[in-house]
């Protein structure tokens, strides 16, 4: 069994709480510690965004026939995209002696939970509803119609991470450096614990 410092992370939480900003600010100030599972997606790319950094960015037809070939650990169908992980990426992080980082959302954790990965479960929660939708507007990515699709999906997904068993940490986005502390100190296997998950049932 991997000691806790080498199993993969996975971060999941809801659109627009952070977990880009937290992970890009680790894999800066830790470039040869940890490496980024780079999903496939069949969204389009943002601005800023580059194929093969954040995500490889690939029509629908190639997602499905990689999709059929067994090449994903997981997929999920997120606001109308598709999004997976493949098994290579994953390798290929493992095999440079590095922790893998995974961002996913819950289908995938789901679908994670019944294959032998064994990772770390971290749910990045946001201090309120009110505030993960200012930050998924304030973000300026998404159509309004596409923040309503994305704060639906919060909710469920929320109402998934306060089940009792499905993620080992939280962590609460709240102040960025206080949050970032926390992940980093999580991430090199220094803390076991997080922090208690909000009630997060305030008016969206
Ligand atoms: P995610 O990857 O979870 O969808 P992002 O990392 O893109 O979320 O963050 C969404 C928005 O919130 C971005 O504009 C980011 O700069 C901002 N943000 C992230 N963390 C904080 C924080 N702790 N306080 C205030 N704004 C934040
Ligand atoms: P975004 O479009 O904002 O980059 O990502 C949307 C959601 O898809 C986020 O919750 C993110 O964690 C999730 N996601 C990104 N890559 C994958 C993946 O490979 N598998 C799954 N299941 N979710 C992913």
């Amino acid at each position: 069994m991997l000691p806790d410092f080498l199993r993969p992370l996975v971060l999941s939480g809801p659109s627009g709480v952070g977990k880009s900003t937290l992970l890009r600010r680790l894999l800066d100030e830790f470039p040869d510690r940890f490496g980024f599972s780079v999903s496939h997606t069949t969204r389009a790319a943002r601005p800023g965004e580059e194929d093969g950094k954040q995500y490889h960015f690939v029509p629908r037809e190639t997602f499905l026939q990689l999709k059929e070939n067994g090449a994903f650990i997981e997929t999920a169908e997120f606001s109308g995209n598709f999004y997976g992980t493949s098994f290579q990426t994953v390798r290929q992080v493992h095999d440079r002696g590095q922790r893998c980082i995974l961002d996913i959302e819950a289908q995938g954790v789901r679908q994670i939970k019944a294959t032998s990965l064994n990772p770390i479960y971290c749910f990045i929660s946001p201090p309120s509803l009110k505030i993960l939708r200012e930050r998924l507007q304030g973000r300026g990515t998404e159509s309004e119609a596409s923040v309503q699709k994305r704060l639906a999906t919060a909710l469920k997904e929320i109402e998934y991470a306060k089940q009792p068993g499905i993620h080992d940490l939280v962590i609460v986005n709240d102040d960025l450096e206080r949050a970032y502390r926390l992940f980093k100190r999580i991430a090199l296997g220094e803390a076991a614990n997080g922090d208690q998950l909000p009630p997060l049932d305030d008016d969206v």
